[in-house]
């Protein structure tokens, strides 16, 4: 299995390569040769099989011969340990009503999907780095998930550590706690004063210094790794095994999207050859709907984006649509560039998509505002006595709009408990930190203040810290 660049202008890497790489040198993103196949039988004769076992067969129709079938094993129950995901299943799926389901994909170690991808991913790397006597000094920013999923992943890592900007003040006290109070020799967070915006652009300003990059090994674990995909394909992959019946049914699935991670998966599990109707489900920043309501894909300033109850959909723009885009200008890669010359020309570019009628795969798209999504926590609670988080719930009101027949998954990317306030404004209720997370508090919080606004400065003081701990 080979994977080439969206913009055709890099060589073709393996997996291993892909894995350490991120962004191609070209500025494109990696994307396999081809999909490989599943036939629907090859998925009925996955329903008694475990979600681990399911990861491994697909996980290896990506990574091919690079990964020898023992290793990947070992680094597949190491990611997916069923005592810290509190069961076989790892994402296991919960009976709402008929035929519908909720796909709970945060049971790991943050309480949030992104564990499910950055868990795999930290081990591969590991691997990866341990066989070729390397090691990776991951830098990053974060406004809320991303940050603690990866600090998480990074944890007992030989062969990683991690340097995370989050802006002072500025999370919830529940993900202050689950990034600053990990205890890990290989784990810093850098606290500046200032705002996320700032974080970002001191990252840039790192990964512009080339020659400090390559001294000290800097690399990065953000949304576009291909491998973050291949990881949620998996679920996907599962989800169909367990809920549709018979031979090549259409499997619904909705999915509370921002930088169109979640839902890229679900459009490849699609052309490996299941069923799928994916509904891709945003709050008010909605770039994606608006492209699958019009054919314009329009990127948002940083002030036209909202914050929403659902932050992490809080996007100006979706890292992955670009994966999407190169199927749909037929792997094309110089109209591809010609669209992104446009985009960053004039900020926004128009090419329809329409579902095609003898297509595996169909897209609808939704947005749900603010106010929905209080009301859809309430519904959904009062209906089923269920509580969903407001990033579900934005899945949730648009599933429930689409009024679909069949099989259906609604996506949950969070546990209630990491969205307090909006939980309360819902339902009134008091949420308590969850078990998993109570041992957190009996830590003393480690972090490295930075009293600095100006991102040139912050990165001087970030480097300085990075030259002291690596040399
Ligand atoms: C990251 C995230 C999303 C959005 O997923 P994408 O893959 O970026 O579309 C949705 N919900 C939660 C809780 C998240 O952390």
């Amino acid at each position: 299995m080979r994977y080439i660049s969206t913009r055709g202008q890099s060589g073709s890497l393996t997996f291993s390569d892909v894995l350490l790489e991120g962004l191609a040198p070209d500025g494109g993103l990696y994307v396999p040769e081809e999909y490989p196949q599943l036939t629907w039988q090859d998925v009925l004769k996955m329903r008694t099989w475990s979600y681990n076992e399911i990861a491994v067969h697909v996980l290896k129709m990506f990574i091919g011969s690079d990964i020898d079938d023992i290793t990947l094993r070992r680094i597949v129950w190491t990611s997916y340990d069923p005592r810290v995901f509190g069961s076989f299943d790892i994402t296991p799926i919960q009976p709402i009503a008929n035929g519908v389901g909720l796909l709970k994909l945060s049971n790991g170690p943050t309480l949030a999907f992104k564990d499910i991808a950055l868990q795999l991913l930290a081990n591969l790397m590991d691997h990866v780095l341990c066989e070729r006597d390397e090691y990776l000094n991951i830098v990053g920013a974060t406004s809320g998930d991303t940050g603690s999923a990866a600090e998480e992943a990074v944890r007992r890592r030989s062969r990683l550590r991690i340097f995370m900007l989050s802006p002072w003040g500025r999370m919830t006290p529940f993900q202050q706690m689950q990034m600053y109070r990990i205890r890990d020799p290989a784990v810093f967070n850098l606290v500046p004063d200032g705002n996320f915006d700032d974080c970002q652009a001191a990252v840039k300003l790192i990964n512009a210094d080339t020659a400090f990059k390559e001294r000290y090994s800097i690399g990065a674990v953000n949304s576009i790794n291909w491998a973050r995909i291949v990881a949620q394909v998996v679920y996907y992959v599962y989800g169909y095994s367990r809920v549709v019946a018979h031979s090549g049914e259409l499997l619904t699935v909705s999915v509370p999207s921002g930088n169109f991670g979640n839902a890229l998966a679900a459009y490849v599990a699609g052309k490996m050859g299941l069923r799928m109707n994916i509904l891709v489900a945003t709050n008010d920043n909605d770039v994606l709907t608006e492209y699958f309501h019009t054919g314009t894909y329009r990127v948002r300033t940083g002030a036209e984006v909202t914050q929403t109850q659902s932050p992490s959909m809080d996007i100006a723009s979706a890292s992955n649509f670009e994966r999407f885009m190169f199927d749909l200008v037929g792997r094309d890669s110089a109209q591809l560039r010609a669209l992104w010359c446009e985009l960053a020309q004039t900020g926004s570019f128009t090419w329809g998509y329409r579902n095609d009628p003898d297509s595996a795969i169909t897209i609808r798209s939704g947005t749900a505002s603010d106010a929905e999504v209080t009301k859809t926590i309430t519904l959904v609670f009062d209906q089923y006595g269920i509580i969903i988080d407001p990033h579900t719930a934005v899945a949730a009101k648009v599933f429930f709009d689409q009024k679909t027949m069949g099989p259906a998954l609604i996506a949950e990317t969070a546990q209630p408990a990491k969205f307090e306030e909006a939980i309360k404004r819902a339902l009134g209720i008091r949420m308590l930190i969850p078990q998993s997370c109570r041992h957190l508090l009996q830590n003393e919080e480690r972090i490295t203040r930075i009293n600095q606004t100006d991102p040139a400065a912050i990165a001087y003081e970030m480097k300085e810290l990075i030259e002291a701990v690596v040399d």
